[in-house]
């Protein structure tokens, strides 16, 4: 149902919107995308590119500046994401493990001093930050997690271990998930803001990813980490609402990236097409090659009204669970099928290192994977539509845009 009151639309970019693009677009296509080939074969991860990064301010761009961000819009994240994941997903994903789940879980949740301590430096870029909440058996199903906080006085100690958790062997910083209480299921699982210089942590990278192969990927252990009281984020047995409402931030940035990722196999499609020839002419003059660009614009259009709507709502501070997770689910599946198409495009070129669009399909099929699959994105769907899940207030809920803040 449409609400009158709400219903402003303009798409229009700010001029903050438009310096803020020109910057990363410029940082990224022009200081990172000659090294990125390289480092996706190799599978080397290079932490100074992050380090640039928050140094020009793309670390922390929606938080406020009295926490040491850039003071921008929710929109301005999604440009940043775009912008980044057209070079490379491994760049995105950073933005969405440091800004989206770890930061603004941060900014939401965090006490002054927790975000003094911990959210300011990351939003400096100043420290790199995780997000570790999927285990060896536990992925969709959050609340089989086996990973445990038993309080020991003043302090918790935490024992387990996380995988796949992106920047594991880089982060300084890290919002880890465990239970507090294991009979309580979901309801007994707590938040912390552990550092990964503590004691008893330990970590490491996958190897021989099918994307994402320029950004680190791992594990971590934890074994007795002592977590002083004080870095419980939220209450006990809230971990479970804080974890969901980061997915919330995580997935918007996911969302915003595909679309560069899917602009990136369009633009890859297109120029190829205008250079090859057959049947004695240009390939884009061949109507089915054309029908494969058209799709693409469809997917990308659409992706990006999604991914628009999302942050829209984000900025006057309603929940937008549900809209973001469309977001998400529906800008994966177009990025994942115009980079496939982009191959199509590209014949057997395609399908060798020496044109990037086998990157842009090996880095879209996890995006359909990370933040929540495909099965669990349709099934947040279902539940809404059927009202087995409603948005009901969160104790915290991400605070409004506020540019004086
Ligand atoms: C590159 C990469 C980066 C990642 N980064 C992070 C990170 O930074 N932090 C972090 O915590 N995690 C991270 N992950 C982990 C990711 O979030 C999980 O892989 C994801 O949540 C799915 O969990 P799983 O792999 O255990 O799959 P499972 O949950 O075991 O699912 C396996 C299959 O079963 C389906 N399935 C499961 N339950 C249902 C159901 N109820 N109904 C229908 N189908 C179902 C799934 O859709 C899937 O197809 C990352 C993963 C990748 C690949």
């Amino acid at each position: 149902m449409v609400n009158l009151d709400v219903m402003t639309i303009s798409f229009e970019w700010t001029d903050e919107h438009k310096i803020i693009r020109e910057a990363v677009r410029d940082f990224a296509r022009t200081e990172v995308a000659p090294k990125i080939p390289e480092m996706d074969i190799n599978q080397e991860y290079d932490r100074k590119i992050l380090e640039k990064m928050g140094e020009l301010g793309f670390l922390g761009v929606s938080i406020p500046q009295k926490y040491g961000g850039g003071g921008m819009d929710y929109i301005s994240t999604a440009i940043v994401s775009e912008e980044l994941e057209y070079v490379d997903t491994a760049l995105r994903v950073a933005i969405s493990v440091h800004n989206g789940l770890n930061s603004m879980g941060i900014y939401q949740w965090g006490t002054e001093e927790q975000k003094m301590k911990y959210l300011k430096p990351q939003a400096e870029g100043k420290k790199l930050a995780a997000y570790g909440l999927t285990e060896p058996n536990a992925g969709s199903d959050v609340a089989a997690m086996e990973s445990t906080a038993k309080k020991d006085g003043d302090n918790y100690i935490l024992n387990g271990s996380k995988i796949w958790i992106s920047l594991a062997a880089t982060a300084d910083n890290i919002l880890v998930f465990a239970k507090t209480d294991s009979s309580k299921g979901h309801r007994g699982i707590s938040a912390f803001l552990i550092e990964s210089g503590y004691k008893g942590v330990s970590s490491g990278s996958h190897k021989n990813k099918l994307g994402v192969r320029a950004g680190n990927t791992g594990f971590l252990n934890f074994d007795d980490v002592v977590i002083p009281q004080e870095n419980l984020l939220g209450e006990e047995g809230e971990g479970f609402k804080i974890a969901m409402s980061c997915l919330d931030n995580g997935r918007f940035t996911v969302a915003a990236g595909s679309v560069g990722l899917a602009k990136a196999s369009r633009d890859a499609a297109v120029k190829y097409a205008q250079e090859r020839t057959s049947f004695n002419k240009k390939i884009s003059e061949h109507q089915l090659v054309q029908r494969l660009i058209a799709h693409m614009n469809q997917g990308i259009e659409a992706a990006e009204l999604l991914v628009l709507k999302a942050g829209w709502l984000k900025n006057i501070g309603r929940r937008n669970s549900r809209e973001t997770a469309m977001a998400k689910w529906y800008a994966t599946n177009v990025a994942s099928q115009a980079a496939d198409d982009a191959i199509q495009v590209h014949g057997a070129y395609g399908f060798s290192a020496e044109y990037p669009v086998e990157r842009f399909w090996r880095n879209a099929r996890g995006a359909r994977i990370y933040e929540g699959t495909d099965q669990i994105q349709e099934i947040i769907q279902g539940q809404y539509a059927f009202g087995f899940r409603q948005d009901k207030p969160l104790r915290k809920d991400l605070p409004p845009y506020n540019p004086d803040e």
